[in-house]
């Protein structure tokens, strides 16, 4: 090693004086033990691997005690930060997995936190003087809202699907069409849950066309259940054919065989009212005479993450009385945003409109248009400092899970910038606070408004403003 950086390297200071000049300037006050020694010693390594990369020697305020001090203190901000922390979703994909899928109506919140900042009858009957069931709080909306005798909740639909099997099919066969065997992003696989829950895959048909009669012939002494798992998150085309729910059932009630749906992203909204794909919807399905169906919470219903079952009375019954259930359990928060959110459903036009998942996936191409405009507006007026914006004709996806062949048409704002590479933009939006995640496309950072929220548009504005400053002071 060179005898300058040795000499740097001396001249770097220990924890300990670090931690008294800090000490004494009361720089540190507030700052967490347990916090700050880490946070020093951070700005310690940081600045002798400055020292070793630098092609020069450092300057010499940088051994300062004031600057290690600054260096320490940001390092602890830093770690300080909440991990899991607000983000601006700029990519046009409405139920995001990533991003935490479905946004609460903001309608539901105050309850929320009163429902979690006091007691409640959570499981308490307040008629009866007596404990009551959980459950109670959402079992009779869903059942009206649905048409379904009986209801039932869990922590999300993976753990529905699971204590669904689990309940009516432990070590029996449950026979799965080929084309239906699901993945889910995050490891929800039908085969992989069917073997944790005690049944047995049998699997009929091919990957394209599965007939009724593959049914019929796989159907034996061992068979327990028939499932149908909706294909929520992808679409098999072409020369294809799937034995319809209604089909399923009959074939169900000839055998005296329970028939359960997992459709994965439920909806009681038919979207194509409103120039979007046909999705089955939750009623469609229990019309059919299915016994058991199960969705999620969180996808196109637009609610908290839960697993929502719905059937006859008889097999929820015997679901509720599964020791599972106390594993898979539905919060006391998850319970107050699902009641507030299926509340709005009773009116549909007040759904649509409320809930933002379904607001961003109806929203009008004219409404979004605007938005991107006045968001272009907005950045070309940094365009002095090397940024060029520009309106793009694109596509919104639903996402999560949902609609998979559905394209939005959107219109999305692409940015460019002088010096800096579009994934150089998108590293810094990433990285800025809150961060603002988009999309790269033709080497532009790509923002589709769809799922921008409405002040958004201004977090977006001033982080452009502070890359662009951070970029000339660079230079
Ligand atoms: C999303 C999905 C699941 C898993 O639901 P989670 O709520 O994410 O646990 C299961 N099955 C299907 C068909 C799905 O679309």
């Amino acid at each position: 090693m060179d005898k300058n950086k040795q000499a740097q390297l001396k001249q770097i200071p220990g924890v300990d004086r670090i931690l008294e000049y800090g000490n004494q300037g009361k720089q540190f006050e507030g700052v967490p033990k347990s916090v700050l020694l880490p946070a020093i010693r951070q700005a310690i390594d940081a600045l002798r691997t400055a020292v070793l990369n630098a092609p020069t020697p450092l300057d010499a305020d940088r051994f300062s005690m004031a600057a290690l001090v600054e260096a320490a203190l940001d390092s602890a901000r830093r770690a300080m930060e909440l991990n899991l922390k607000r983000t601006v979703n700029a990519t046009g994909v409405v139920v995001h997995t990533n991003l935490g899928r479905s946004l609460l109506s903001s309608r539901v919140l105050e309850n929320l936190k009163t429902i979690s900042s006091r007691y409640s009858n959570l499981e308490f009957d307040l008629e009866k003087g007596r404990r009551g069931s959980r459950y109670s709080a959402v079992e009779g909306i869903l059942c009206e809202l649905s048409g379904a005798p009986a209801a039932m909740v869990v922590n999300n639909n993976a753990a529905a699907v699971l204590l669904c099997l689990d309940t009516l099919a432990k070590g029996r066969e449950v026979i799965v069409s080929r084309g239906e065997l699901v993945e889910i992003g995050g490891a929800f696989r039908i085969p992989d849950v069917m073997a944790k829950s005690g049944a047995f895959l049998k699997e009929v048909g091919a990957t394209n066309r599965t007939h009724p009669r593959d049914y019929e012939n796989a159907i034996g002494e061992q068979t327990g259940l028939l499932l149908k798992a909706h294909t929520s998150n992808y679409s098999i085309v072409g020369f294809t054919k799937a034995v319809s729910l209604a089909d399923l059932v009959s074939i169900g009630r000839k055998h005296n065989l329970p028939v359960m749906e997992d459709l994965g992203s439920g909806t009681f909204v038919d979207f194509s009212k409103y120039g979007l794909l046909k999705e089955p919807t939750v009623q469609e399905a229990l019309e059919s005479g299915v016994d058991v169906v199960t969705f999620s919470g969180d996808k196109l219903l637009g609610g908290p993450q839960a697993g929502i079952i719905l059937g006859s009375k008889q097999h929820i019954d015997r679901i509720k009385a599964n020791p599972l259930t106390r594993a898979l359990r539905i919060d006391k928060m998850t319970l107050a945003a699902l009641e507030g959110t299926l509340q709005l459903y009773r009116d549909e036009r007040q759904a649509v409109e409320q809930i933002p998942t379904l607001a961003m996936l109806t929203m009008p191409l004219k409404a979004i248009e605007a938005r991107a405009a006045e968001l272009k507006s907005r950045l070309d007026a940094l365009s002095q400092a090397g940024l060029t914006v520009e309106l793009m004709d694109s596509a919104s996806r639903a996402g999560g899970g949902s609609l998979p062949l559905l394209n939005l048409p959107s219109c999305c704002v692409g940015v460019q910038i002088g010096g800096i590479s579009a994934n150089g933009i998108e590293r810094w939006l990433r990285n800025s606070t809150p961060p603002v995640i988009g999309r790269i496309e033709n080497d532009r950072f790509v923002m589709d408004p769809r799922t921008l929220q409405e002040e958004e548009l201004d977090i977006i504005e001033k982080a452009f403003e502070r890359m662009l400053a951070e970029n000339r002071r660079g230079r």
